[in-house]
C-alpha cells in the first residue's frame, strides 16, 4: 500500500466534466489499492481574474489581501473534487492550506513553505479517505492566508509528496510530457521517457513552463520522484528522477528558450574595481534579477562596454535607474534591447562530453544566426541572439544534437 499523491494543473479542472475526468485518474489509483492525496489548482483563468480585479482596485495593493483573494481560486477547486470523489462513491473531504497546516513565511504573494503537519492528514489517508488539498496557498505564523507564487500549486504538490513520503507525485497537464523542445515550434521534438532533476530545473528556469521552478528544486531537495503526463490520456508522462536511474544519456536532453529576457548594454564603463558592483548593486536593491553578464577587457585598460539581460517586465525600470546614475556611473550610452531571445541546451551528459558549446556555434554560424552573450554552466550553455532567429535556431540545434523523432 504506497501513497500517491496526484496534482492537477488548471486545465484539468476547468469545468465540471474535466473535473470528473481528473477524478477517474483519483478513483484508479484508490482502487489499486493506494492511499492517495490530491493538490488542485484553480480552474484556468480563475487566477488570472483574481488578480486582475485586485489590480483594478489598487496598484499598490496590500499583499495579505491579494492572498485572500486569490487563494479562493483553489479553495473552489478543493470542494468539487471532494463531491465529485464522494459522488462516485469514495471517501474524500477537502483540505485548505490552514487546515493542515501547510505553514510558510510571511512573504505575501510568493511565500516559501516552511512545513507541512501530516499528522492529521496521514491519519485521513490511513483510514482510506482521499485528501484533496487546495494547491498554491498556506498560512503564516500570525494565521494569515498565503500563497506560493504563479504555478506555486506544483510546489504544494511536491512538497506534499515528500512530507507525507509518497512514492511518486503525479503531475496532471495538458501535455503528456516533458518535450526535448517546444513542439509548437519544433514539430521533431520528443517526449522524454525520463530526465533528470538537474536536468529538469534548467529546463524550468530557462523557459520551459511545464513545472514551477521552485517544485523541481524541491523534488531533487527531497529526492521526490515526479511524474508530469496529461490527463486527457492514459499513457506514462515524463519521469524525473535521479541520474543513475537513467540508463542511456544523452549528451544534450532538451533545448529551451525564453522570450522573456531583454539586452541592456553600457558602453564605455570605467575599467576599474568597483564599477560592476555599482551598476548591479542598485539593480539588486530594486528587485531586479539579472542573468547573463558579460564585459570585455578593455584594450586601453580605461574603458569597456557590459552588456547583461534583465527580465523584460523590469526592461523600463533598469533603464530608468540606471540613467538617473548615468553621472556617478559614467558610462557613455545606454542601450536596451528587447529584441533578443535565450536559447539554451541542456544536457548532464555535458560533463563529460567536450565540444558541445562548439556544435552549437557552428550550428548557428551556418544558419548566419549571430550570437550576442554567452553563458554557461556545467550542464547548459546559454546564448541569446535576435529574436527573429529563434525557430531557425531551435530547429537547426536540435537536429544538430540528434534529437529529432525519427
Ligand atoms: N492557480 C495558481 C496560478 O495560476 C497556482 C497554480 O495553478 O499552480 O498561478
Ligand atoms: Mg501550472
Amino acid at each position: 500500500m504506497a501513497r500517491l499523491v496526484l496534482k492537477f494543473g488548471g486545465t484539468s479542472v476547468a469545468n465540471i466534466e474535466r473535473i470528473r475526468n481528473a477524478a477517474v485518474h483519483v478513483k484508479r489509483a484508490v482502487e489499486a489499492g493506494h492511499e492517495v492525496a490530491v493538490v488542485v489548482s484553480a480552474m484556468s483563468g480563475v487566477t488570472n481574474q483574481l488578480v486582475a480585479w485586485v489590480n483594478e482596485i489598487s496598484k499598490f495593493y496590500d499583499p495579505r489581501e491579494y492572498d485572500a483573494v486569490v487563494a479562493t481560486g483553489e479553495q473552489v477547486t478543493s470542494g468539487l473534487m471532494a463531491l465529485t470523489l464522494q459522488e462516485m462513491g469514495l471517501k474524500a473531504r477537502s483540505w485548505q492550506g490552514w487546515q493542515i497546516p501547510l505553514r510558510t513565511d510571511a512573504t505575501h504573494s510568493k511565500a516559501r513553505i516552511e512545513g507541512i503537519d501530516t499528522d492529521v492528514l496521514s491519519a485521513a489517508l490511513a483510514a482510506g479517505e482521499v485528501a484533496v488539498v487546495a494547491g498554491f496557498q498556506g498560512v503564516a505564523e500570525d494565521a494569515r492566508v498565503t500563497t506560493l507564487g504563479r504555478g506555486g500549486s506544483d510546489t504544494s504538490a511536491v512538497a506534499l509528496a515528500a512530507a507525507l513520503k509518497a512514492v511518486r507525485c503525479d503531475i496532471y497537464t495538458d501535455v503528456d510530457g516533458v518535450y526535448t523542445c517546444d513542439p509548437r515550434i519544433v514539430p521533431k521534438a520528443r517526449k522524454l521517457d525520463k530526465i533528470t532533476y538537474e536536468e529538469m530545473l534548467e529546463m524550468a528556469s530557462l523557459g520551459a513552463k511545464v513545472l514551477q521552478t521552485r517544485s523541481v528544486e524541491l523534488a531533487m531537495n527531497h529526492r521526490v520522484r515526479v511524474q508530469v503526463l496529461s490527463s486527457f490520456e492514459d499513457k506514462p508522462g515524463t519521469l524525473v528522477v535521479d541520474e543513475e536511474e537513467i540508463v542511456e544519456k544523452q549528451v544534450v536532453s532538451g533545448i529551451a528558450y525564453s522570450r522573456d529576457e531583454a539586452k541592456v548594454t553600457l558602453t564605455k564603463v570605467a575599467d576599474r574595481p568597483g564599477v560592476a558592483a555599482a551598476i548591479f548593486g542598485p539593480l539588486a536593491d530594486a528587485a531586479i534579477n539579472v542573468d547573463m553578464i558579460v564585459q570585455n577587457i578593455s584594450d586601453d585598460r580605461k574603458a569597456t562596454d557590459l552588456t547583461f539581460t534583465v527580465g523584460k517586465a523590469d526592461l523600463d525600470r533598469c533603464v530608468k535607474l540606471l540613467g538617473e546614475q548615468k553621472a556617478s556611473l559614467g558610462y557613455a550610452e545606454l542601450k536596451p534591447d528587447p529584441n533578443v531571445v535565450k536559447v539554451s541546451v541542456i544536457g548532464v551528459g555535458m560533463r563529460s562530453h567536450a565540444g558541445v558549446a562548439l556544435a552549437m556555434f557552428r550550428t548557428l554560424a551556418e544558419k548566419g544566426i549571430n550570437i550576442q552573450v554567452i553563458s554557461t554552466s556545467e550542464i547548459k550553455i546559454s546564448v541569446l541572439i535576435g529574436a527573429e532567429y529563434l525557430e531557425l535556431a531551435l530547429r537547426a540545434l536540435h537536429t544538430a544534437y540528434g534529437l529529432d523523432a525519427a
